[in-house]
């Protein structure tokens, strides 16, 4: 099977807009086995806009479950010094990164949730530099999704293998913006109205956000001072523009980790370490859940609040329309690149330094005293309903609706 028109411009919005590559400089494709002809493509593309050189890392899920079953959690928690010596190679050199998101969310299922959590845990502390460099935009790097059988299968379960991934395409490339003739032009376009919402909020530099629906929220997110909004683009380091997420409908800053109080009940299933939790809420008091529950998977929600250090705080708030391409779609992709796209969310963990001014410059020390949560972990959690309502309130007090009806008012 030879990819549709759609799937090429899916792999050239990738190269162009995603990560932007500049002439000369090499790309590192992270890609699923079973993604290989779209692999092919990315690089084809990328060679094209003048790629310096092409590297794919391959990976197989099917492997990585066999390692859960088989291998010790003292293998599993020792991260080889090649691995790590690979990502610090790519960061040094100034490499453009793009992955390609496809897990089969129940590829672990039955796997001990500790092991996965323990082996989870000691590779981003492993990967810490790596990770570093993502959330500071040091290199440009940008995520993406194809189908896989496994993942299709999931979120349409009553069609055949074929129709399920064929189905699953149309839904990514809708949701990735390039069901149209000039997706560049459609993306720019796409990136005008991120930048006026991010103006706006920043311009007004709220104190706090207050949360409500009729589901029980009711949370009042204090924010940092000199706090950015962002969305869309990204300029890296060197200054060159690029789109870490593609699709991504969000507008999203770091709330202040101990300025959060109240109620937040989730609107949307979260799939956790291969694990569902579902009907889940949290309360916060001074930035820390205090108490949580949830209808399904409690014992999972238990375990990420407990994971580590900063893991019971939260690093992100990000605002989504209601009404959007994604959302409207009304399909769970249980796969984050997606769902988060599909609503309002937070994010357990931590926080993107890029979201205060002069946070990339910050140590550790200097995030925390500012209000921005440090942590190994980064969990996104689905809030948006239909009648959310988030009302910015600004330092005199004076309150400014920014969503009404789970759409944006300003
Ligand atoms: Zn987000
Ligand atoms: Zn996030």
């Amino acid at each position: 099977m030879s990819l549709s028109s759609y799937q090429q411009k899916l792999a050239e919005i990738a190269v162009a807009i995603g990560v932007n590559l500049q002439p000369g400089q090499k790309l590192v494709i992270n890609a699923p086995a079973e993604c290989m002809e779209f692999a092919r493509a990315v690089a084809k593309a990328a060679f094209e806009h003048g790629a310096g050189d092409v590297s794919v890392k391959y990976s197989d899920e099917q492997v990585a479950r066999m390692r859960y079953d088989h291998a010790s959690t003292e293998t599993l928690t020792k991260v080889p010094a090649w691995h790590i010596d690979r990502l610090k190679t790519m960061v040094d050199d100034g490499d453009a990164v793009i992955s390609i998101h496809a897990e089969d969310p129940d590829i672990m299922a039955g796997v001990d949730a500790e092991k996965v959590k323990a082996a989870a845990v000691a590779f981003s502390k492993a990967a810490m530099p790596f990770h570093d460099a993502i959330i500071n935009n040091r290199i440009r790097w940008c995520v993406i999704a194809v189908p896989t059988v496994g993942w299709a299968k999931k979120v349409f379960p009553n069609l055949s293998d074929a129709d399920a991934v064929s189905a699953l395409w149309d839904a990514i490339i809708k949701a990735s913006r390039v069901d149209n003739n000039n997706p560049v032009a459609c993306w720019h376009a796409h990136n005008d109205t991120f930048n006026a919402k991010s103006d706006f909020l920043n311009s007004h530099q709220f104190k706090a956000f207050h949360y409500k629906s009729a589901n029980g929220t009711d949370l009042k997110v204090g924010m940092p001072d000199n706090y950015i909004f962002t969305g869309g683009s990204e300029a890296a380091e060197d200054g060159v523009v690029f789109f870490p997420n593609i699709p991504t409908e969000e507008v999203f800053s770091a709330p202040h980790k101990d300025k959060v109080n109240g109620t937040l009940v989730s609107s949307h299933p979260l799939v956790y370490n291969g694990q569902l939790i579902d009907g889940f809420s949290f309360t916060f008091k001074d930035g820390h859940v205090t108490d949580f529950h949830a209808d399904i998977g409690e014992d999972a929600l238990k375990s990420l609040v407990a994971s580590t250090e900063g893991s019971d705080q939260l690093g992100e708030i990000a605002l989504v329309p209601y009404h959007s391409p994604i959302s409207e779609m009304n399909i769970l992709f249980y796969n984050t690149l997606f769902d988060e796209n599909a609503s309002c969310h937070f994010a357990l963990g931590s926080a993107y330094p890029t979201c205060i001014k002069g946070g990339t410059e910050m140590d550790e020390n200097a995030l925390k005293s500012a209000g921005l949560n440090v942590s190994a972990t980064h969990v996104d959690f689905m809030v948006g309903t239909e009648d959310l309502s988030i009302t910015g309130i600004m330092a005199d007090g004076t309150e400014i609706p920014v969503f009404q009806n789970g759409d944006w008012s300003i």
